[in-house]
């Protein structure tokens, strides 16, 4: 259940509301998030919500009985919109369009990507500093002075950046210089990032874990609200299955089902799901007509020479081709859906 809670609401009024509950055998958790109060109770006797949905200090009630509930459309309805501010946001009828290397090599190398995102009007950045590798020799990312420099470029061209957090520590290190905090595939369920990423006030996009469920997904972005931050993006990137033809098993079914079970936006990454350049725009629009709200694609000036990720980045002329595709198939999107 979730009681949104009037703002105004007295101490005494919230402890009525939690009695009540308690009575009937609900625990509750309190959730106030950067918007709004919420108190959460959990349990699963029956009973008429209208008794505690008129009690003083209660704006609004809702059964939700499934373990995720903040980010249900079962409980709201409208998608949600995520503000990155200077006019930039995700939301269901622009695509969203975040492109950028698998990983920043060089300063020089970031001002480069920055030059083509703003001759293709592309407004968020992927800018990974930190990069989880399969093999401790590969390059692992240029770290924290990386972020900072390429961040105050970004910030003069408003371009909003998204860069991959791997653990605690590095929340509060890199909050001044992200927009979008990425909890990456192996992270997904990493329980105490996601608390602290629910104590932030930027957007976070959770990708898929590599053999992740649809509902375990919406149970980590639960995590982020439950503490605080109602910011978040969902990201589908491909699951671990039994083919080898391909990187990882690209699930458009996914798109559809998480837009109906989840108010949260939905983004779609063709690069690290087929893992084939000359296929992923295919995908990237597959995925726009599944019903993404976006796609984030990985993109670098000499693909093969790239330190990472390479076989399945674009160069720039496919990427320009990419992004008026999508922005095209977008539009039809609109209006055939
Ligand atoms: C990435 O987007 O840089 C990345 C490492 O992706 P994933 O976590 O999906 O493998
Ligand atoms: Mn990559």
């Amino acid at each position: 259940m979730i009681i949104q809670l009037n703002k105004n609401i007295s101490k005494e009024e919230k402890s009525n509301i939690t009695s009540s509950l308690n009575n009937i055998s609900y625990k509750t958790k309190t959730v106030n998030t950067q918007y709004k109060n919420y108190l959460i109770g959990i349990g699963n006797n029956d009973f008429d919500i209208r008794k505690i949905g008129n009690m003083p200090g209660v704006e609004d009630i809702h059964k939700v009985s499934m373990d995720y509930k903040l980010v249900s459309r079962k409980w709201r309805v409208d998608d949600t919109i995520i503000d990155l501010g200077d006019n930039i946001s995700i939301n269901r009828n622009d695509l969203t369009i975040m492109a950028g290397p698998c990983s920043i090599e060089s300063e020089e190398h970031a001002m480069n990507i920055i030059e083509h995102l703003e001759e293709n009007d592309i407004r968020i950045m992927r800018t990974m500093v930190f990069k989880p590798r399969s093999s401790p020799y590969s390059f692992r990312g240029l770290g924290i002075e990386g972020l900072r420099t390429i961040s105050a470029e970004c910030k003069k061209r408003n371009i909003k950046i998204i860069s991959e957090v791997m653990e605690v520590s590095q929340v509060e290190a890199m909050h001044d210089y992200v927009d979008i905090f990425q909890v990456g595939t192996r992270n997904t369920q990493n329980f105490n990032l996601l608390d602290a990423l629910g104590k932030v006030d930027k957007a976070v996009m959770i990708k898929r874990g590599i053999s992740g469920t649809i509902d375990e997904l919406l149970q980590s972005a639960e995590y982020v609200f439950s503490n605080g931050n109602e910011k978040i993006l969902l990201c589908e990137r491909g699951i671990r299955s039994f083919e080898k033809s391909y990187r990882n098993t690209f699930d458009l079914n996914a798109i559809p089902i998480l837009k109906d079970k989840t108010h949260l936006p939905v983004i779609a990454d063709p690069s690290h799901s087929i893992g084939i350049r000359k296929h992923v725009e295919k995908m990237a629009l597959a995925a726009i007509m599944a019903g993404a709200d976006g796609i984030i694609t990985e993109v670098h000036q000499q693909p093969e020479k790239a330190f990472s990720d390479g076989q399945q980045t674009l160069n720039y002329p496919e990427a320009k081709r990419l992004y008026f595709n999508a922005r095209e198939i977008n539009v039809l999107k609109r209006n055939l859906l």
